[in-house]
């Protein structure tokens, strides 16, 4: 499917074509530093069908358990993560999208989980938790 989305300033746009059932969460302790929050949700798109619009900031983070750089791009605006992909000039083979920029979202439902021995215990007690529209 085609998804598209853009970072929270809209600084970086992307367009890409999405395979929705290659949704998944991530709950590495990196990813869970990376994004401030408790796991993290991707889904990988072919590089050939990713266009960006905009220069998205580049960190190389590698990770003490790969051994393999992995680059991470986001908004060096606001702060938005945007993709990660493999290292090397030029353009990738395949590049992992953040599912929490993309407007088709709600039609992007993870099919699953990854490094869940690291995952936080109550994150199987959300749905058990007091459901409030809106909180300030
Ligand atoms: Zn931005």
């Amino acid at each position: 499917m085609k998804v598209d989305g853009a970072c929270s300033c809209g600084a970086i746009r992307i367009e890409a074509e999405a395979d929705p059932e290659k949704v998944q969460i991530c709950h590495y302790t990196d990813c869970q530093t990376a994004t401030g929050t408790a796991f993290r949700v991707s889904v990988p798109v072919a590089g050939a069908s990713l266009k960006v619009t905009g220069q998205p900031a580049i960190y190389v983070k590698t990770t003490a358990e790969s051994g393999k750089p992995r680059v991470q791009a986001f908004c060096g605006k606001c702060g938005s993560p945007i993709y990660s992909t493999t290292a090397g000039d030029g353009v990738q083979s395949s590049y992992t999208l953040r599912v929490g920029i993309l407007r088709q979202r709600d039609q992007l439902t993870p099919r699953r989980q990854i490094w869940w021995r690291s995952a936080r215990p109550w994150v199987t007690e959300l749905g058990d938790m007091p459901h409030v529209e809106k909180q300030r």
